[in-house]
């Protein structure tokens, strides 16, 4: 490790230059490092001790002078004294951890005082770790390349979880951020409007039947090029547009935000331009293809409170415009609300749904990759709507979450699945434990952490069998309201699985200091390795950092017996999926039997005895 010439010392102007910098590059090889001390001693030290690490070390005496460098050289980690001069090093960590551009930079504190009051208050401040003074190198160097590690997965994954692998263009969690950012700036200013575009390709779904995936991915490629290209031209088509950006929601389904729009004619003249790029004929390998696309457009409004509402209005403004005949676009008018009142119709229904006992559950089996054992078993609900027939839990969750009602289906949900668990522990047979879905209105409210125990007590289950499932976006909707809960649970002795893990569009680095058990990679990803690398590269950094700190990892949607290989030999514990099994009924979780298919892969050997 390098000592850097960019020394900041007490008096906050640049000290002597005691090296040359050898590699001013940042690459992973290379890390940035920051060491905030007042002894200036310790910097020639540090860096002689982390010699073999490579990189750059730069030293600040005080905590002004580590904040203004950590802001200016966002290193990869920050060494940070426990006693400063003239501040804390926790003071400090709060402050950073409050700045949203320093807020993921990992911080190992250096204390001579390890008692237990100094640790807990660094770790509450959201340390990474801690190393003792005087230091003994091997430890200091086993412990700053272990964060770095950490760090260098994470920062893999915060990309990978914001791009769509297939054609590299912003994903749909990115898409809610950047609009989230433009409705908090719209609110401030009245002045300043944006649209949203929808677009789906008209012939789409018959090009990826007829001619295959192969085409359709290399269809999805093309028209983000076309996108991309079409608003980089910014000057002659968006014109006062200073930003825009397109991004891949699925399938054919792709959506361009434009900012700074005047009005309605501005959102009309580029998607005039896009009609017109995307039905250029499009020559895929040996074959050529012609398509329209249909646009739905949408305008920025103070009515709107949340980004789903958007891209809900414009999606339904884009099949007015199929409906219409296709290769069209179309403003949303809020007379195309059909849509929202049927959903009012069906909120009436699901208050009574429990009451008349329209819900059910059925059972999905999780499978341990060691050995092929049946871990556990999901718990979905589904709803037999009386004129509806089967309705997806996907079509009545969002909305029971949005009314509140979630909050008792959750809890019937609960009781359901342990009262089911109770029969198969007496049963003698069945999964070693059970998964249960929890939604962030159940998270927040403030009778879940009793219910979950008086439940767990009447059924005579003991806490380490019930898995709590979350999403990442539902713990960080109010992450300190999570925060509390989740130890609670923790305490209690339940286990707490995170769902659908890098779907979500959070700060994993912050993410990773919830009291996590499991993380279950989301099916999309298991769904897209085999083709993207990206997903491949996720799905690798997951396990890898999950294995660091000794998280367990199940893998959702296996579907294929290649994706079951890839997984076992990255080291995944557990895997769930069609391949596996289809969501049962109770009674035949019981009789679960690992295909053969699988049992060849997992190396299957039948338990002597049941899992329990
Ligand atoms: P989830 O928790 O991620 O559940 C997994 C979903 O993936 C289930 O869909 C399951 O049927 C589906 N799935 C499993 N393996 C495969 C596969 O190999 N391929 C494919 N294509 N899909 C697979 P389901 O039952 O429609 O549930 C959807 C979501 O609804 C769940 O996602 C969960 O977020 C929510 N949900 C379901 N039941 C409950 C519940 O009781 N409470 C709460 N709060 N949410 C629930
Ligand atoms: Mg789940
Ligand atoms: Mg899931």
């Amino acid at each position: 490790m390098e000592l850097s010439s960019d020394i900041v010392g007490p008096t906050g102007r640049p000290g002597n230059t005691l090296h040359p910098i050898a590699n001013p590059g940042r690459t992973s090889d290379s890390p940035t490092l920051l060491l905030v001390d007042d002894d200036a001693d310790i910097h020639v030290l540090v860096s002689v001790m982390l010699q073999s690490l490579g990189g750059t070390i730069h030293y600040a005496a005080t905590a002004a002078a580590g904040l203004e460098m950590a802001e200016r050289l966002q290193p990869d980690l920050i060494l940070l004294d426990v006693d400063l001069v003239e501040s804390t090093g926790v003071e400090l960590l709060k402050t950073m951890r409050e700045t949203p551009t320093l807020a993921d930079i990992p911080v190992v504190f250096v204390t001579g005082n390890d008692s237990n009051e100094v640790l807990t208050a660094c770790f509450d401040a959201g340390a990474a770790d801690y190393v003792r003074k005087p230091f003994r190198s091997a430890e200091l160097r086993a412990r700053v390349r272990s964060v770095l590690e950490n760090r260098r997965l994470v920062v893999q994954l915060q990309r990978v979880a914001s791009h769509d692998s297939l054609t590299g263009l912003p994903n749909r969690s990115q898409l809610i951020d950047r609009l989230q950012q433009a409705m908090a700036r719209s609110t401030r200013n009245p002045n300043y409007h944006f649209a949203l575009l929808f677009i789906d390709f008209d012939r789409f779904k018959v090009v990826n039947d007829s001619l295959g995936h192969e085409v359709g991915d290399m269809l999805l490629r093309e028209i983000a090029v076309r996108l991309r290209r079409t608003l980089r031209a910014s000057d002659t088509v968006i014109r006062d547009c200073d930003f825009s950006l397109a991004a891949r929601l699925g399938g054919d389904e792709f959506v361009v935000l434009l900012d700074e729009v005047r009005n309605e004619r501005d959102a009309y003249d580029v998607a005039d331009r896009l009609l017109s790029v995307l039905k250029e004929p499009y020559r895929l390998g040996a074959v050529e293809i012609v398509s329209t696309a249909s646009i739905g457009i949408v305008t920025s409004h103070p009515s709107y409170t949340n980004p789903e509402e958007m891209i809900r209005d414009a999606d339904t403004a884009m099949y007015e415009a199929k409906a219409a005949g296709k290769g069209r676009h179309m403003l949303f008018q809020s007379a195309m609300r059909t849509v929202a009142e049927d959903r009012l119709v069906l909120e009436n229904d699901l208050r009574h749904a429990i009451s008349r006992g329209e819900l059910y559950l059925v059972y999905q089996p999780i499978v341990s990759l060691a050995d092929g054992s049946l871990e556990s078993a999901e718990a979905l609900v589904r709803w037999n709507h009386p004129t509806r027939g089967l309705t997806s839990p996907d079509q009545f969750i969002p909305l029971a979450e949005e009314t509140g009602l979630i909050v008792a289906i959750g809890h019937w949900v609960l009781e359901e699945a342990l009262r089911t668990f109770a029969g198969w522990l007496e049963a003698g047979r069945g999964p070693r434990s059970i998964s249960v879905n929890l939604s962030r209105r159940q998270l927040s409210h403030p009778n879940l952490v009793n219910d979950v125990d008086e439940l767990l007590r009447r059924y005579e289950i003991s806490p380490d069998r019930l898995h709590l499932e979350l999403t990442e976006n539902q713990i960080m909707f109010d992450p300190t309201t999570s925060l509390h809960a989740l130890a609670r649970l923790r305490d209690l002795g339940v286990q707490l699985d995170m769902d659908d893990f890098g779907t979500g569009h959070s700060s994993l680095a912050c993410l990773l200091q919830f009291p996590i058990h499991i993380l279950k990679i989301d099916r999309s990803f298991v769904a897209s390795m085999c083709s993207g690398r990206d997903a491949m590269a996720l799905v690798e950094a997951v396990t890898r950092l999950a294995q660091n700190l000794q998280i367990r990892v199940i893998a959702e949607g296996i579907e294929t017996i290649e994706q079951l290989d890839i997984l076992k030999d990255l080291g995944c514990t557990f895997g769930q999926g069609y391949l596996l099994s289809r969501p049962v009924d109770a009674s035949r979780v019981l009789d679960y039997r690992l295909p053969d298919e699988c049992g060849t892969v997992l190396k299957c050997r039948e338990p002597e005895s049941p899992a329990y």
